[in-house]
């Protein structure tokens, strides 16, 4: 059988770094395997989906090159969550409840007061046809509780944390539809991976639990639970989930200057045994893709090593690569120049103005002036002009070090320190190295 992982948002907000991971993941997990990938919008919740998140999600997941391989939306599978419920409430697997969240509330406080745990006691299965009839005269609309089956242990094996074992009997039979008629996630998620033949289940730890009760709601549709796998959560440098995390989005990175490349890298492989590392080559991230690598600690997420990882990827970015996003008329040679000293590709555009001018020269002082006089006058040009000038400079003028090398980077560039002059000189040309030698010269 072949592998089928999905992605499964809720449209109710922008994708944050925790997402993008869980994406990622799930994406690598089906291409290493050879599987299909599916987006699944998790839009059951009418008043907080939007149009506009299913799109940012989508253009999000575009922009990091996660492309899906079939597209479902809960919100057109009403009927099918319908007539499953029907089949699970005819089977007796789903039961109609009427406490309010007052009364629940207070049989909790009342367990937990007996050292009990705060289980629900199931005392709506104990209603007769009357006593629901009488709701219904009163208008009051049950809500409905999936009927765990306490007998048996739930267990798993987990693609991350190993064997799994939850006694039901510790757990409280979930709410799967509200009284208004809505749904809770977890039935229909169930049923979606079921009918899109979903074999592997990748997300964030915090569903563990809802693992265990949706195995059973796997079972009582008739269906193998597909595979689970949880990783651990992301954290911020603090150590803790931060709310920076859960807020920081492609938007945030792009502006930044984060390359989708680098992210996808780094992402890859926090929180695994395997080095993080500027892959490029996602051939080689899908090849390396093991859940027996990931850990169980929280995984920790740093800014300043994904940035470190940009400008990595950025300085053995190919010229083909980056060509349709650098300034026109900037070619291969500028950016073979330029790219061992940039940040984000936004910076080569700041580094080519510096080769085509006008550039800010600042002031030199009379020994400078003189030196570059020096300069203008030495300059012969040829394909590699700096190594001469330099020599000539050095022979005629005595000077050595920075004084031989710092004035004439300011008086060519503008800037105290930048890329190799040697790779610059050429770019920046005869002519307009000479003009700027005479200027910073004062001549
Ligand atoms: N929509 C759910 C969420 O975002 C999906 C969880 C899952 O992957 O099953 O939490």
């Amino acid at each position: 059988m072949s592998v089928v992982t999905r992605f499964a948002p809720s449209p109710t907000g922008r994708l944050h770094v925790g997402n993008i991971r869980t994406a990622l993941h799930n994406w690598l997990l089906a291409h290493k395997a050879g599987g299909r990938f599916l987006l699944r919008i998790d839009d059951t919740d009418a008043e907080r989906s939007r149009e506009e998140y299913v799109e940012a999600i989508k253009a999000d997941l575009a922009w990091l090159g996660l492309g899906w391989d079939g597209e479902e939306r809960q919100s057109a599978c009403f009927a099918l969550y319908q007539r499953k419920f029907d089949e699970l409430a005819a089977a007796g697997r789903i039961y109609r409840c009427y406490e309010t969240a007052q009364e629940l509330e207070l049989k909790r406080k009342v367990l937990l007061g007996r050292g009990l745990p705060p289980i629900y006691d199931r005392a709506a299965l104990a209603l007769t046809e009357a006593d629901h009839a009488e709701f219904a005269a009163k208008g009051v609309a049950p809500h409905w509780r999936f009927l765990l089956d306490r007998e048996v242990p739930i267990e798993w094996h987990d693609g991350v944390r190993g064997h799994q074992r939850f006694e039901p009997a510790t757990l409280s039979d979930p709410v799967v539809r509200r009284a208004d008629g809505s749904w809770l996630y977890m039935l229909p998620s169930a049923i979606d991976d079921i009918e899109m033949g979903v074999t592997d289940v990748l997300r964030g730890e915090d569903h563990v639990s809802n693992t265990a009760l949706q195995i059973q709601m796997f079972t009582a549709l008739g269906a193998p639970p597909p595979r689970f796998a949880h990783e651990a959560l992301l954290v911020g440098n603090e150590g803790k989930l931060s709310k920076r995390l859960g807020s920081l989005g492609s938007d945030a990175f792009r502006e930044r200057g984060i390359e989708p490349a680098a992210l996808v890298a780094l992402l890859a492989r926090l929180g695994t045994s395997q080095p993080v590392e500027p892959i490029a080559d996602r051939a080689v991230l899908v090849e390396s893709f093991d859940l027996a690598t990931f850990g169980r600690a929280p995984a920790r997420f740093d800014e300043t090593e994904l940035e470190r990882l940009n400008a990595a990827m950025l300085h053995q970015a190919s010229y083909a690569e980056v060509a349709e996003r650098l300034p026109a008329g900037m070619g291969e040679d500028a950016w073979l120049a330029i790219r061992p000293n940039l940040a984000n590709l936004g910076e080569a555009a700041e580094w080519w103005r510096v080769v085509t001018g006008p550039i800010e020269q600042g002031e030199f002082d009379e020994a400078d002036r003189t030196y570059l006089a020096e300069a203008a006058r030495l300059l012969v040009w040829s394909d590699d002009p700096w190594p001469a000038l330099t020599a000539a400079l050095k022979q005629e003028t005595g000077r050595k070090g920075r004084d031989l090398f710092h004035p004439l980077r300011l008086a060519l560039t503008g800037k105290d320190s930048g890329p190799d002059m040697k790779a610059l000189l050429p770019l920046i040309g005869e002519a307009e190295a000479r003009a700027r030698l005479e200027r910073a010269s004062g001549l």
